[in-house]
């Protein structure tokens, strides 16, 4: 038999080792480690992870799939956890989306937005949302562009079912974190002048990955969205 390729007797202490350094990062600059949440990726690994992740203290979980997500769900019923999208998602699942997630971060269209205020009103809920930013030619292909997300986020504002908390984004990967820093600059450049505009505060600022989060935490990072760091490699997918 071979070993299964997280192990939950790791996970509280990667748990409480990424815990640390979120303090250490959040103490560097100037900031309380309370102000930054961290969501626990638990995307390719089982619920039996997740249980372990939730007994050892982990309450917000990031999962990229519906379907996915959908089967898992099943065996979590009794968690009292926070269940958060942040894959791409296409608009004809948004109605289960809206039904599966406390929010979802990775809203990128106006089309997907109406759509996910209808399910939300027909699950009798307020979604959360944050509006994920294409960041450079070279980031990742999802998310919103720089020029079209202004007109996105009013039109958001105006849905009543949707609670528009912020920004999320993923930058280009590079070995060195450091070159990651100019990117989670801009993402905060562009929440702190759009809150302006919208003279609304938008406190949520998801960035920062196992390889990147610290250089995130020192550009103001609300949320860090770790997967490898607390279950260990992801096999790729078939
Ligand atoms: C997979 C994923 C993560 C976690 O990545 P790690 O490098 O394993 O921490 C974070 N954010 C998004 C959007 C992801 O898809």
């Amino acid at each position: 038999m071979t070993e299964p390729r997280w192990q939950s007797a790791a996970i509280p202490s990667n748990l409480s080792l990424a815990r640390e350094r979120i303090a250490r990062a959040a103490e560097r600059s100037g900031r309380a480690a309370s102000e930054i949440a961290l969501i626990a990726v638990s995307k390719t690994f089982p619920a039996e992870a997740i249980r372990a992740a939730f007994e050892a203290g982990q309450r917000d979980f990031g999962e990229n799939r519906v379907q996915e997500f959908e089967s898992k769900r099943e065996k979590l019923a009794d968690l009292p956890a926070r269940w958060r999208l942040i894959g791409h998602l296409q608009s004809n699942k948004a109605r289960r989306a809206a039904h599966l997630f406390h929010s979802v971060d990775s809203l990128d269209s106006l089309d997907l937005a109406r759509r996910l205020d209808a399910a939300a009103q027909g699950e009798g809920k307020r979604l959360a949302v944050l509006i994920e930013v294409h960041l450079s030619a070279e980031s990742s292909k999802t998310g919103v562009s720089e020029s079209d997300f202004p007109a996105l986020a009013e039109a958001v504002l105006a849905l009543p079912h949707l609670d528009l908390r912020g920004l999320m984004a993923i930058p280009p990967f590079f070995d060195d974190p450091q070159r990651a820093r100019p990117h989670f600059r801009r993402l905060r450049k562009l929440r702190d002048d759009l809150s302006r505009r919208l003279a609304r505060p938008l406190p949520a600022l998801s960035m920062g990955m196992s390889h990147d989060f610290e250089v995130a935490i020192e550009e103001g990072s609300s949320e860090v969205r770790l997967g490898t760091a607390i279950f260990g490699q992801r096999t790729p997918r078939p």
